[in-house]
């Protein structure tokens, strides 16, 4: 038995699907994302939680519905009377998707407005995954309070996991950014960035230099994913690299690295190895990046 909480934002997802008039209605989100997986990697012995906010209109009803229908928990998801969910559009054109965003407002920036509520979620959870997404909505003083309760939860034994996933336009600007992404990092064990937004916003010249990078801030293990490229990473013992098998078909690379994220701990939590729960890891991103869409059930190959 073992519970994990997925902490973030979740949005309601529009796309056109190429009749004019008709669109798709989905969720998704990093942290969401990787909470499916590992919610559909998982037997019934582990639970999945997912800590939000949500308003109380229909569409947040919506959500978490949704959420139930995949079997991940609802009861930390806060419910706000006058706020709602945040959206995005994908519009579709000669194949190559573009987005846009109307989340300034969404109710998830108050997912950790309430310590004690944060607390509650928490408390008896045996794993939290969070991730700069998760931070970069929050306003300062919630973003303090988060990364207290995360440090008081590691502090009980219990494991943090961080995805630096850096989007600097969420950010008022990349010193911010980086500062903040740090003192995340800082207050977890294991942090799995991806290289290329590490190189593009941190000046990383190799994934090593990543890897070293987020060890000098406290976090003990670091695996960098790095496309189709090796995985770098260090697990206490020096640095090494996992070879990657470039995908054959690439149709969506969406949730690329929040599927890797949640196949790799999924194996972990089952007791694997880091090479073998790197390959994990690999095997569940190289079959997402195969279909189209953030949430791909089918991907998920079952214990
Ligand atoms: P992100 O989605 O965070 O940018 P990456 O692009 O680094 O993450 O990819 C995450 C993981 O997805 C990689 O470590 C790899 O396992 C898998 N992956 C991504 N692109 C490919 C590819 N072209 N072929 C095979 N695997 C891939």
């Amino acid at each position: 038995m073992g519970r994990i909480v997925a902490i973030g934002e979740c949005m309601g997802e529009l796309s056109e699907t190429g009749t004019p008039g008709m669109l798709n209605m989905g969720f998704a989100g990093d942290t969401l994302n990787t909470a499916f997986y590992l919610r559909h990697s998982l037997g019934p012995d582990w639970q999945v939680d997912y800590v939000t906010a949500v308003g109380s209109d229909g569409l947040s009803d919506r959500m978490v519905d949704f959420l139930t229908g995949q079997g991940i928990g609802t009861d930390h998801v806060r419910r706000l009377a006058d706020k709602t969910i945040g959206l995005y559009y994908i519009t579709l054109k000669d194949g190559e998707r573009s987005f846009t965003y109307w989340r300034n407002d969404s109710a998830a920036k108050k997912l950790a407005s309430d310590p004690a509520a944060l607390a509650r979620a928490l408390d008896g959870a045996d794993l939290a995954y969070w991730s700069g997404i998760t931070l970069a909505i929050l306003p300062n003083q919630d973003r303090l309070a988060l990364i207290e309760a995360l440090s008081q939860f590691a502090g009980r034994g219990g494991t943090v996991v961080f995805d630096p996933n850096l989007r600097p336009r969420l950010w008022d600007n990349p010193d911010t950014m980086r500062g903040w992404i740090h003192r995340g990092a800082a207050v977890s064990q294991l942090c799995l960035p991806s290289f290329d937004d590490e190189s593009a916003w941190f000046g990383d010249a190799d994934p090593a230099s990543t890897v070293r990078r987020y060890q000098a801030e406290g976090a003990a293990r670091v695996i960098v994913k790095n496309g189709a490229d090796s995985v770098t990473y260090a697990d206490g013992s020096g640095i090494s690299t996992f070879p990657i098998k470039p995908a054959d078909q690439v149709v969506d690379t969406t949730a690329a690295g929040d599927s890797f994220n949640a196949g790799y701990l999924a194996a972990e939590l089952q007791g694997a190895p880091v090479r073998d729960a790197i390959a994990a890891g690999a095997g569940l991103a190289g079959r997402v990046i195969g279909a189209r869409g953030a949430l791909v059930a089918e991907a998920v190959k079952r214990p």
